[in-house]
């Protein structure tokens, strides 16, 4: 099922959970064992991260250069397929811009509706390890506005067309028929993009990736629910009219107060961070505080009516899990 159908058809809110496909060497059955904890609360659907394959240059005994792989992920579509092979269960893959040319991205299209799958979540993409500003793919897309436009603009593949003048009568084909055979996500920043001016702007940019195509928002985690309430408001008036899903994740480490805000451009409130300071060494005391602060986010987020939370679940199922059990 789509994501814009559960969306409009789910009476009360429910959690998305996004897992990031392993590096090479774990198998499919650990992978899957990996997910299993979160299937006790049929979860609609799993996002599953995208990332780019990461080079290095090494200088030659005869003086030219070659490249060498240093570090890749099994593919998120690899990773849909193995869930979707073991669970009831919708996948929604991440699409990138970065790495990949037009045409690479239209053949990504072709390998996910031959899967079945019509859920996107499309994103430009984050910088390459040492890149300080994204550098476009020659040939790819910009912004994930363009992506969108992409997307939209996909005709399917030769079996997809073939299927739709076979089965021209069938609610399926119809559907295909209308170039909305995917639902498209997006993403989006409550505490602005690091790149954006201002967050007037960052809103207008949204707003271009909705115009373009996008059918819901799912936000950057954040560690104080009134900069997410804010934000909603702020896109509405904006007119952006979409559901906007408000992402979570829990701290685990008191390294994180450090790290988080650098890697992602955000604020971790100073109640937080001093109770995480105090936890010290105590690695389980800090882990205890993460999962509470989260646990009343989340809570006060369902209070306030939205219509799911997603949960960037970084490969851990332990907080999470207590997180779920008692919210949902
Ligand atoms: P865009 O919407 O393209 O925006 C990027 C910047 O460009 C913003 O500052 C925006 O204001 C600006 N901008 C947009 N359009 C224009 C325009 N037309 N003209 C000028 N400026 C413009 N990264 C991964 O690599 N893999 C993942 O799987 C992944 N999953 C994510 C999931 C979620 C829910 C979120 C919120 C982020 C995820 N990211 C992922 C991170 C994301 O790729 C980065 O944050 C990236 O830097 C921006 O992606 P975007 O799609 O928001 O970009």
């Amino acid at each position: 099922m789509k994501v814009s159908e559960i969306l409009s058809t789910s009476t009360k809110a429910f959690p998305s959970l996004e897992i990031v496909p392993p590096l090479r060497g774990l198998t499919k059955e650990e992978l899957l064992e990996s997910i299993a904890p979160f299937m006790e609360f049929k979860p609609k659907y799993i996002n599953v991260t995208s990332h780019r394959d990461e080079y290095e240059f090494r200088e030659e005994a005869n003086g030219t250069f070659s490249r060498h792989l240093v570090r890749n992920r099994i593919s998120e579509t690899t990773v849909c397929a193995a869930i979707m092979s073991r669970y009831d269960i919708d996948v929604v893959p991440h699409l990138i811009c970065g790495g990949s040319t037009k045409e690479e991205i239209e053949s990504k299209l072709d390998n996910l509706e031959f899967l079945g799958i019509n859920n996107i979540l499309a994103l430009r993409g984050d910088c390459m390890t040492g890149e300080k500003r994204f550098t476009a793919t020659p040939g790819g897309y910009r912004y994930a506005s363009e992506l969108v436009e992409g997307i939209r603009s996909y005709q399917g593949s030769a079996g997809y067309r073939r299927s739709r003048k076979l089965e021209k009568d069938s609610p399926v084909s119809l559907e295909m028929a209308d170039d909305r055979y995917f639902c498209i996500g997006v993403g989006a920043y409550p505490e602005k993009h690091f790149e954006a001016p201002n967050i007037e702007t960052d809103i207008a940019n949204l707003k271009r990736k909705v115009d373009a195509g996008a059918d819901y928002i799912i936000t950057q985690m954040f560690f104080d629910n009134k900069i997410y309430y804010d934000f909603v408001e702020k896109c509405r008036e904006a007119g952006i009219t979409v559901p906007i899903i408000p992402g979570l994740k829990p701290l685990s480490t008191v390294r994180q107060i450090g790290t988080l805000p650098e890697a992602f451009s955000l604020d971790i409130p100073l109640e937080l961070t001093e109770a995480m300071k105090d936890a010290g060494e105590d690695r389980k005391a800090a882990y205890q505080i993460g999962t509470e602060w989260c646990t009343m986010q989340c809570k006060d987020l369902i209070a306030h009516g939205v219509p799911a939370v997603h949960f960037y679940t970084m490969g851990k199922s332990e907080n999470i899990v207590k997180i779920l059990q008692e919210c949902f």
